[in-house]
């Protein structure tokens, strides 16, 4: 069982296999394969808690329908790592809330519509058969709370969402790794082999190899070690409606994909997100709230309010006040093409990356994890990965988006 605990002078450990900065939910997922793989392995987090920062405003969800092949893959094998998470971890009964009730994309514009059946031929041949394009009545056969106004959907019924607490906390049962809090890593020490040492504000830990999984703080961790990442940072928003008894319980994500507003049920209500355009901003602590934020999405007269798809929210809207909202705001961490960097990174030996998921590391993260760990012990190759940090390197270095944001 893995041990989280704030080292008091003298128990920080000297020396590890594995050093690995940050203790969210890419960070835990990572020590549990290292430490499976027999790597002595050290988590450092800065915070009092594992999974605090951008971990603890995710939306919780997960799904396979991305556009593009490696996208799909890495979600399939995460989604492989939840559905069978007491077994992978070995915690018997491990009850992690797993919901599939699936990614609905809905749209308004005839245009859009035929998008979609590109979409979903695109996904197809990648091997996810199981999408369906649905006309906006074949929706509203299947979902009778949806607007007449939509005209197209996009339904995979095993995509959905889970409790990220208990995901992290179960990576963390199931490791033999030490998570140590408010520890917070100050420098990389390097030598002509590479990687040397963990510089902590409580002392140093000798290693010969150190993963980045900060989060937004990983530019600046990277920097370190004199390497500078492709990472813009974006603000977003969650907001959670308390109590709602008009929230159907058994629809799925419901994304108005003209606007980017999403929904989903959630206790005795829901969570509403939207990716706003804003502009990129420094790493954070306490991300600050916009709250407007209920407005834009919970006001009918609002263009992008979520009863444009959904009309119970028009409804819901009078019902609500702020007592019944908790609102939060997290920092997306995006890269040039807005998938994960997943690897080594050449220049430094030791040194490895696993960050940058552009909104999407709940649910890439676990097999994100499993990924780096096998390239680390060397069972694949850095040149067979699709995520590797090369393709942000030399003259033809990728910058263009391969996946759109929610
Ligand atoms: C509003 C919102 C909704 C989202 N919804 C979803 C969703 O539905 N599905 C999904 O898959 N993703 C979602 N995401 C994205 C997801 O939350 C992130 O991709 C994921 O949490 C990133 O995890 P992480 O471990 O990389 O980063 P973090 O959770 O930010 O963890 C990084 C950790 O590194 C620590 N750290 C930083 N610097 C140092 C240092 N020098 N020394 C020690 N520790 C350090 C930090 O304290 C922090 O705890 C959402 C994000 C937001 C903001």
């Amino acid at each position: 069982m893995g041990q989280v605990m704030v080292p008091l002078k003298g128990e920080l450990p000297k020396i590890a296999d594995v050093v690995i900065v940050g203790g969210g939910i890419v960070g835990v997922s990572t020590a549990f394969f290292c430490s499976r793989a027999g790597l002595k392995t050290v988590v450092v987090e800065r915070r009092e808690a594992l999974g605090s920062l951008t971990t603890a405003s995710s939306t919780e969800c997960f799904r396979a329908q991305f556009e593009s092949a490696e996208n799909i893959e890495l979600m399939l094998g995460s989604i492989e790592i939840f559905s069978h998470f007491d077994e992978m971890t070995g915690i018997r009964d491990a009850d992690i809330s797993l919901r599939q009730q699936g990614y609905l994309y809905l749209t308004t514009e005839s245009q859009q519509a035929e998008i979609y059946g590109e979409i979903v031929e695109t996904q197809h041949k990648a091997g996810l058969t199981d999408v369906e394009l649905l006309s906006g009545d074949e929706a509203r056969a299947r979902f009778p709370y949806l607007s007449p106004q939509i005209v197209a959907a996009r339904y995979r019924g095993g995509d959905g969402w889970l409790s990220v607490h208990e995901v992290l906390y179960g990576f963390v049962k199931g490791s033999q790794a030490e998570f140590l809090l408010q520890t917070a890593a100050i420098g990389i020490a390097l030598d002509t082999e590479g990687v040397a040492a963990v510089e902590t504000d409580r002392g140093t830990i000798e290693t010969r190899r150190v993963v980045v999984a900060a989060g937004p703080f990983s530019r600046r961790v990277a920097r370190l070690a004199g390497v500078e990442l492709p990472l813009t940072l974006l603000r977003r928003h969650r907001l959670a409606v308390l109590r709602c008894d008009l929230v159907p319980r058994r629809a799925p994500l419901t994304i108005d994909d003209d606007t980017g507003v999403h929904w989903r049920p959630e206790g005795a209500g829901a969570l509403i997100a939207k990716a706003f355009e804003e502009e990129p901003e420094e790493p954070k602590e306490v991300v600050p709230r916009d709250w407007s934020f209920p407005a834009m999405v919970l006001d009918p007269q609002s263009p992008c309010s979520a009863g444009r798809v959904s009309p119970f929210w028009n409804r819901a809207t009078n019902l609500l006040n702020k007592s019944n909202l908790d609102l939060c705001a997290g920092q997306y961490t995006y890269t040039p093409d807005h998938m994960p960097i997943i690897g080594p990174c050449s220049g430094v030996a030791g040194l490895f990356l696993n960050t940058g998921y552009s909104g999407h590391g709940m649910m890439g993260g676990p097999e994100g994890g499993r990924r780096l760990v096998q390239l680390i012990v060397g069972k694949t190759s850095d040149s067979d990965n699709p995520f590797s940090f090369e393709r942000f390197l030399g003259p033809r270095a990728v910058l263009e988006p391969k996946e759109r944001i929610l």
